[in-house]
């Protein structure tokens, strides 16, 4: 027998639409349209958006769900940096079990459904002889699939040409089935390595038709520009919409005029970038006394050269962030800070950046709130993206392919002041328009 078909009643779609009633059947979005146009199915679940944001769901570009929820084991990062990260990391690793790994990745995993964020591509260390983290990932990713979409890339952490059996592991680990290659040539010894390595894994990801996610130039040196290797490579091996450049921290603090170089050459090679925000701007300008750069990419620069530009949330209680809980907005709304993205139009692609944009970095098929795409979608106390993105809005209700797998109460708090409403409503209707 075939589910019950289910229908979103009264809800306002992120393009402004309200009173939209949206169909859900046999795991596909059927029919949108205005109450009047679209009767009520016979024996459809009903569900009432009370007016409220019915958006896609949130998609995390860039996450380590093998590191997540260790943090403090066996201790915290104390100078706050990438480096002693990454040194804290490879004293926990011989500690780690296969079991522990799973378990704190589902754990996670319910986090982030909770949260109405239905697809994550993690990184994976590869650096491992047991491959353990690779075996607890992929056993994860099948156990959490009818829920949650996971992409797994290929992850040397330890460096490609840094870490001696790195280039056996890796190709070990895209045959156990890891999705995409990834990489961290700022992490090889040399300049000269960091550029070799990239040659190596795109020429890799060419022969296996795969894509390309590396952790590229996340230092504050002006003179990492190893992005610059990976579009070159990127051209040559014709992997044009295939290859995305995670961090790019180093962009931040470049020259303007070699940057105006740069931008073209990403667009021209159709090349992805993820950003991330929170990471971003705590892990970099630790070595910096007064002013502090920020760190993160060049974002609303690299969107005006027409790269698609995705925000991650990279790290949740682990070596590198003490912080986090699967909310795709709190990554928005802080990239939206740091990059100064203030404008109407700019909280929109902030927005953008944890929806469409990062469902393009992931190569999603079927994502949107049209006719024909999966019935994924997450209902929103909020009125408008810009207003979700404001108030880190309430997940009311997450929906995955037609079923809803969580539910929140509103949030709301009871007054007793003088003359004044019994409950609190944080949403205004305000009136938004760009001065252009
Ligand atoms: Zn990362």
């Amino acid at each position: 027998m075939n589910p019950p078909p289910l229908l979103v009643d009264n809800a306002t779609l992120p393009d402004g639409r309200t009173g939209m009633r949206v169909w859900a059947q046999d795991g596909l979005i059927h029919a949108v349209a205005p109450a009047h146009a679209l009767p009520e199915p016979p024996g459809a679940q009903r569900l009432d958006a009370q007016g409220w944001l019915l958006s896609p769901p949130f998609v995390d570009a860039h996450f380590h769900l093998d590191s997540t929820l260790s943090h403090g084991l066996p201790r915290v990062n104390a100078s706050g940096t990438l480096l002693e990260g990454i040194a804290l990391w490879g004293e926990l690793k011989p500690q780690l079990t296969e079991e522990a790994i799973a378990e704190r990745a589902m754990q996670y995993c319910d986090w982030a459904v909770a949260r109405g964020l239905l697809a994550i591509r993690s990184h994976v260390d590869v650096c491992d002889p047991r491959l353990l983290a690779v075996r607890a990932l992929l056993d994860v990713k099948k156990r959490v699939a009818p829920y949650l979409s996971l992409q797994l890339v290929a992850f040397p952490q330890d460096g490609l040409l840094r870490s001696p059996d790195a280039p056996a592991l890796l190709r070990q680990a895209l045959d156990l089935g890891v999705d995409v290659v990834g990489g961290i040539p700022h992490f090889e010894r040399t300049s000269a390595d960091g550029t070799e390595s990239i040659r190596w894994l795109c020429e890799l990801a060419a022969q296996r038709g795969l894509s390309v996610d590396m952790h590229c130039d996340e230092t504050d040196d002006p003179l990492s520009r190893h992005i610059e290797t990976l579009a070159f490579h990127t051209q040559r091996l014709g992997l044009h919409g295939r290859v995305t450049g995670s961090h790019l921290t180093s962009m931040h603090s470049m020259d303007n005029a070699y940057v105006a170089k740069l931008l073209p050459l990403l667009a021209e090679a159709d090349m992805q970038v993820v950003a991330n925000p929170l990471i971003n701007i705590t892990l970099q300008g630790r070595l910096d006394s007064y002013p502090k750069r920020r760190g993160m990419t060049r974002v609303p620069e690299l969107l005006a050269a027409g790269v698609n530009v995705a925000f991650g949330h990279d790290c949740v209680l682990d070596p590198w962030y003490s912080f986090g809980s699967a909310c795709m907005l709190e990554v928005a709304a802080m990239g939206m800070h740091v990059a100064q993205m203030t404008s109407s139009s700019a909280q929109r692609q902030c927005y953008d950046a944890v929806t469409v944009n990062a469902a393009r970095v992931l190569g999603l098929q079927g994502y949107g709130l049209e006719v024909g795409c999966r019935a994924d979608f997450v209902l929103l106390q909020a009125r408008s993206p810009e207003e979700a993105l404001r108030l880190r809005a309430q997940r009311l209700a997450v929906v995955r392919a037609g079923h809803v797998v969580a539910r929140m109460a509103p949030a709301t708090a009871e007054l007793d002041l003088p003359g004044r409403p019994n409950a609190v409503d944080w949403t205004v209707d305000l009136k938004r328009q760009d001065a252009d």
